[in-house]
């Protein structure tokens, strides 16, 4: 029988990207292919769940919106067989990628947030199509040129900088001063803001 890796199943409401605010029902995975710095996330300590456990804990919360992440989640190679039934189940099931990995076709909506201090794992783009992409924010001098390749290599609808939190800090300035550069040159503001408001609203 086929076993999960999971961290934690909870219900919350989305602190970051486009869909901030919606109700959802999170499904972190075990695992990650990268180990970032900055990374807020234990994705080290698990517990085995069978599908048969994922199912009924998710049925047990209100929302109709999952949100699987991690962790690394297209790393689980047994994500179709629990991406099936939750789509039989009338879930719209959203992602959150590194971008390292390939996204299965059930997912209703991607967010990909490739990582500029492993940039050189991206020469090699495998999923290059998105519903947004979510770059933390670094002050280098190769971070807009590493913004603007995934720009090119990954069609997203939309683009957002966030500000990456050390020590309890978020580094604000730069990220707003970062996406006034990125958008200098254009007419509209193509990369917008996302911030982590989960970590200001004191939610998980
Ligand atoms: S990709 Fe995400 S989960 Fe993996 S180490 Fe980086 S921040 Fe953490």
């Amino acid at each position: 029988m086929t076993e999960f890796r999971i961290v934690e199943i909870f219900e919350s409401l989305q602190g970051e990207g486009y869909n901030t605010g919606m109700p959802a029902i999170f499904i972190r995975f075990a695992g990650c292919n990268l180990n970032c710095q900055w990374c807020d996330t234990n994705f080290r300590q698990f517990t085995r769940y069978t599908l048969a456990d994922i199912l009924a804990k998710v049925k047990s919360y209100q929302s109709k919106n999952i949100i699987i992440t991690g962790g690394e989640p297209t790393m689980v190679k047994a994500l179709p067989e629990l991406l099936a039934p939750l789509k039989q189940a009338n879930y719209f099931i959203a992602i959150e990628s590194n971008g390292l990995g390939k996204v299965d076709s059930l997912i209703d909506y991607i967010a990909l947030s490739p990582k500029f201090c492993y940039q050189t794992r991206y020469q090699k783009i495998v999923q290059s199509t998105a519903d947004e992409v979510r770059i933390v924010a670094e002050n280098h001098p190769e971070f807009l040129p590493f913004c603007c390749y995934m720009e090119k290599h990954i069609k997203a609808k939309r683009y957002f900088l966030s500000p990456c939190e050390k020590n309890g800090e978020f580094n604000m300035f730069e990220t707003i001063e970062l996406l006034g550069k990125i958008n200098q040159q254009r007419r509209e503001n193509k990369w917008l803001l996302s911030i982590q408001t989960h970590k200001f609203a004191n939610i998980e």
